[in-house]
């Protein structure tokens, strides 16, 4: 197969490919907040936010990143007990604050051992043209890549979910992003209330369209302690079964083009938070469920594209 014994192009294959050997992601917590969350934006922040700004599993923010990327090695030494690294600053928004404070925490990662590259998650509206020199000189010398959540691109889900920025905001990021060499990630959520399997993938097309290098697959958690919590609770609406999100990620991977990295396919939801949908806590099947279904349908990521679109 194309990607090993994937019908999709997974990080996995990406990294071994680029660094010939598997590459473990470290999750680090840079002090950071949220411009959507420290009343800047909003005070409210986005409606599925957790109280740790999406990143339950990064460091301790009381430790600075060096000794944040120590404690994440020992940690996931069990699972793999050597290899290289990417540092990714995932809690928050990791471009919020001045630019000689992002350098000097992005440089601290880099100059640890075994780190082979960086990558930061923020958002669109987090990235004024001084940080986008930085990351510009970073990406020449260093492997980057930079995550932005766009999640939808359908503007009654985007207000519902209180993204904070729209659409044209997302184009023009990706595209200064894109001017400076850098590598950019969307991520999206699948079983936003009110969007039809059609809402999904006309986001999906569109990311397919705009030429990012990867794409992060999420379902949408309903976790405790969120205003998405108390929404549900009080306005119940239907959840993606396990059954209907194969079946929507698979459709997504048969019109993305080949070349664009799928860094997930499923969501990573605390156990202790996770109200719903609870199938989600069975990563494995989610995951062969993919699998399976696209050997059953006989389809490839990108395979219902038409030609000339990768
Ligand atoms: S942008 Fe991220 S950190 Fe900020 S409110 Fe939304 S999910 Fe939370």
């Amino acid at each position: 197969m194309k990607w090993n014994d994937k019908r999709y192009h997974t990080l996995d294959y990406e990294m071994k490919h680029t660094f010939g050997q598997k590459i473990i992601k470290l999750s680090l917590d840079g002090g950071f907040t949220c411009p959507n969350r420290d009343g800047q934006i909003s005070d409210k922040g986005c409606i599925f936010c957790s109280e740790l700004g999406a990143g339950e599993f990064a460091g301790r923010r009381n430790l600075n990143i060096t000794e944040q990327i120590a404690q994440q090695k020992i940690m996931l030494s069990k699972k793999w007990p050597s290899g290289k690294y990417i540092a990714y600053f995932q809690n928050f928004t990791n471009t919020y604050a001045p630019v000689d404070k992002l350098q000097e925490l992005y440089l601290e990662a880099l100059s640890a051992t075994d780190i082979v590259g960086l990558a930061i998650a923020t958002r669109a509206d987090c990235l004024p043209p001084k940080v986008i020199d930085l990351l510009g000189k970073i990406g020449e010398n260093n492997y980057l890549w930079v995550e932005l959540g766009l999640q939808t691109i359908h503007k009654r889900s985007a207000n519902f979910i209180r993204r904070g920025y729209d659409l044209k905001c997302f184009i023009d990021a990706v595209d200064r992003l894109k001017e400076k060499n850098i590598k950019v990630v969307a991520h999206l959520i699948f079983g936003l209330p009110g969007e039809s399997v059609d809402d999904m993938l006309e986001t999906v097309r569109f990311i397919g369209n705009l030429g990012v290098w990867g794409v992060k697959l999420h379902l949408l958690h309903i976790l405790k302690g969120t205003d998405l919590y108390e929404y549900y609770r009080n306005h119940p609406f239907p959840l993606l079964s396990r059954e209907q999100y194969i079946s929507i990620v698979c459709d997504a991977l048969e019109i993305l083009p080949p070349s664009v990295v799928i860094h997930r396919v499923t969501g990573d939801g605390a156990k202790h938070l996770l109200e719903a949908p609870k199938w989600s806590l069975d990563k494995l099947r989610v995951l062969s469920g993919i699998d399976r279904e696209l050997a059953v349908r006989d389809t490839y990521q990108g395979s219902r594209l038409s030609k000339g679109n990768n």
